[in-house]
């Protein structure tokens, strides 16, 4: 037993493995675009030579690895690895990942959502430590969340808990691609911060963005420098967001919640106004006393998210045998 970890996380652009101890410190860290239109064989192939690669980085072979955790976009069956058409992974249809890792690198693996890896990662080694109840959501092209209840991840049945981006905050708002409306993330994630920017443009409305191929961070620099279309985009953000995170605080009484993903990166012009709005609509005094910070582990969530799920399940594993 060396204790050293592979992390491996499959993202919609994004493939990285890292190896790590057990305190979070990472010995190395990988990644390369996925080429998805490759389909999932292929970005299988790849991630596992990834793996590999991360892990003779640190000089050691899969044997010296204890467990592997991978981080993947959602809907996914957690407990038996199994990947279910995920948004951001057409193709991906029923393709039980955690078997293929396991036969092609020979270690015992544990799959989890990708968010919900995330909230575990910030709570063993990031923005969380020591805070046994937290809720984490990622603001990035989707709005994503994961629930730590009581030290441990919190997965709901199938291991798909914590899809915050679409708890709805207006039940007959604008559409989603899930079939509902008002949900948060088809307003507030960043792909829907520009595409809200780019129709407004469209309509006419005067801006510094005209003529620019305009992106969430273009529209949040706009509107700290103070042009009338980014202020009015991004307070109408803020006001979902503020609602989506109130919801949190009303519904899971955490200490803590963190904001994490691409979105998050314009930092008080973000956490300033949701502070505020979330902890106005708030019922009872603890939710009012929550914190709302940023993220910690950037761009190693993902990895780190990974390796903290194969620690939980590995030992939740070696408990379940000794009983
Ligand atoms: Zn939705």
């Amino acid at each position: 037993m060396t204790g050293l970890v592979l992390g491996l996380d499959v993202g919609g652009t994004k493939l990285a493995a890292g190896v790590a101890e057990p305190t979070g410190r990472l010995r190395s860290f990988l990644h390369e675009p996925t080429r998805v239109d490759e389909g999932p064989e292929a970005v299988i192939a790849h991630l596992v030579d990834l793996g590999r690669r991360a892990v003779g980085e640190v000089g050691a072979n899969l044997e010296a690895i204890d467990a592997i955790g991978i981080g993947c976009g959602g809907p996914l069956d957690a407990e038996r690895g199994i990947i279910q058409d995920p948004p951001n992974l057409p193709g991906w249809t029923d393709i039980p990942l955690k078997e293929l890792i396991e036969d092609a690198l020979g270690r015992p693996a544990f799959v989890a959502n990708d968010a919900d890896a995330a909230a575990l990662g910030e709570h063993r080694f990031g923005a969380g430590r020591g805070v046994d109840h937290l809720v984490y959501l990622t603001i990035s092209t989707g709005i994503g969340g994961g629930i730590v209840a009581g030290g441990r991840l919190y997965g709901g049945v199938s291991g798909n808990a914590g899809e915050i981006g679409h708890v709805s905050v207006s039940y007959d708002g604008w559409p989603c691609v899930c079939g509902r409306r008002g949900c948060p993330e088809a307003f507030a994630s960043g792909t829907n911060i520009a595409r809200r920017a780019r129709e407004a443009l469209a309509a006419g409305d005067p801006s510094s963005l005209a003529g620019t191929d305009v992106t969430a961070k273009d529209v949040a620099e706009a509107a700290a420098a103070g042009d009338a279309l980014a202020v009015r985009i991004w307070d109408e953000t803020m006001v979902v967001l503020g609602a989506t995170v109130a919801n949190v605080l009303n519904a899971f009484d955490p200490a803590l919640v963190i904001l994490g993903g691409g979105v998050t990166h314009a930092g008080d012009l973000l956490f300033e106004p949701v502070r505020r709005l979330a902890l106005a609509q708030t019922l009872g005094p603890q939710a009012r006393d929550a914190r709302i910070v940023p993220a910690a582990l950037g761009s190693r969530t993902g990895v780190l998210g990974a390796v903290a799920v194969a620690l939980e399940r590995k030992a939740a594993d070696t408990a379940g045998v000794a009983a």
